[in-house]
């Protein structure tokens, strides 16, 4: 049966994506190795820049997130190679298993999927390493399984103050454009990230951003690679072109993601994010639930995942929101599937789809009688009439 409205796609990533975009996306494919492609790669190349916040290289993929991440492994490592990873949730162990395929050792600091990567763990562990065997730190910054932030700079610290020469690599696919991310200033040296979530595009493009270090690392490193190699990417990359078939339509959107970002401004962008999570977080505290991530200060403006009261089906209930509010919520992955559910409050979002949001959420948990307080929209309709919006 045809439901009337638009269809709220309130999943973390795919976010919705603007008319704008679309529009942009929906021209004729050009020549990519024709004259004029070079405006349209070089606006792209150079506009991630401004996003990522670094001065140094940013790649470019036709792929989704998963692309990239095998690309930083690849790039920088050789095979056996031991790295530390951080058990922040079900992303950072997909990595993990994705290190472990490519040939390289990943140690997993065990985490309980509830904050973000831990410093001070990771100091410790790292000077465990007097030989310096570990080549690599690899940490998810927004957890999207989880909804919690992992403190990056305080990371760098502490692998400084390990005096350990280990590369810092992290995957902000979810994270880009939505919470703030200083791959210079915060000394990264690989950073992953993806078109669908904070960018507000459609699947389909990945980022490496890398340091100097890392571009350094790539000459040494000796795992195999082809289609993912930097070093073929650099010469094309430096007059606007790739040495393959790029996404054309997708980098004509991104050059109107990055614009459209900028016109509101990043530190706006970044307000609007924590604002609808603190909104977000207040409605389910009144509810009665639990947000899953207990680490103060590390919770996500990107998304918020809700733990269902004991008993209760969180995959039910999101069929419930389904079928009779047409939303679509995230679910719970890996070891928290039907425990939790994910409301995404990402990209081009604003105060009344967030409010739009939680009430299909608040009448879905009464359709599903799951045991919870009204007033949730009230609480959040609170915060944000209080907190400035900043327009
Ligand atoms: C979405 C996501 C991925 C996977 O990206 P794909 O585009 O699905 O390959 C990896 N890490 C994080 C943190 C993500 O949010």
């Amino acid at each position: 049966m045809r439901q009337a409205g638009r269809h709220f796609l309130q999943i973390p990533g795919p976010s919705a994506v603007p008319d704008r975009i679309l529009s942009a996306i929906s021209r004729q494919t050009i020549d990519h190795r024709g004259p004029d492609f070079a405006k349209v790669g070089l606006k792209a190349l150079n506009g991630i820049k401004t996003i990522f916040k670094t001065e140094s290289n940013v790649f470019i993929y036709p792929a989704s997130g998963t692309g990239a991440w095998e690309a930083a492994l690849v790039n920088v490592l050789s095979p056996d190679d031991r790295v530390l990873m951080f058990e922040t949730g079900h992303f950072a162990t997909l990595w993990k298993k994705l290190a472990e395929k490519v040939g390289i050792r990943p140690e997993f600091i065990e985490g309980d999927w509830r904050g973000g990567a831990d410093p001070d763990k990771i100091e410790a562990y790292l000077s465990e390493d007097k030989n310096h065997e570990i080549k690599a730190v690899c940490v998810v910054h927004n957890e999207t399984s989880t909804g919690s932030v992992s403190p990056i700079a305080a990371i760098r610290k502490a692998i400084d103050n390990a005096g350990h020469p280990a590369l810092l690599m992290v995957d902000t696919i979810s994270g880009l454009a939505s919470i703030d991310f200083c791959h210079d200033e915060w000394g990264v040296d690989v950073t992953v990230s993806g078109s669908q979530k904070g960018l507000m595009l459609p699947p389909g493009l990945s980022f490496n951003a890398a340091s100097e270090k890392a571009i350094a690392a790539n000459k040494k490193a000796k795992l195999k690679r082809s289609y993912w190699d930097w070093e073929d990417m650099i010469g094309p990359n430096e007059t606007g072109y790739f040495p393959y078939t790029p996404a054309t339509n997708l980098l004509y959107g991104l050059n109107e993601a990055v614009d459209m970002l900028h016109e509101e401004g990043l530190d706006n962008v970044f307000a609007r994010h924590a604002r609808h999570g603190v909104a977000a977080r207040a409605a389910v505290r009144a509810w009665g639930l639990e947000v899953l991530c207990a680490q103060q200060g590390q919770e996500s403006g990107v998304l918020t995942a809700v733990m269902m009261p004991e008993g209760h089906s969180a995959d039910e209930f999101r069929a419930t929101t389904l079928k009779h509010f047409d939303m679509s919520l995230g679910n719970g992955l890996s070891k928290i599937a039907d425990k939790v559910f994910r409301i995404g409050h990402l990209g081009d979002f604003n105060d009344l789809m967030l409010i739009g949001t939680l009430s299909g959420v608040e009448m879905g948990l009464a359709k599903a009688d799951v045991p919870h307080k009204a007033g949730g929209v009230a609480a959040a309709m609170e915060h944000l009439k209080t907190a400035s919006s900043g327009a």
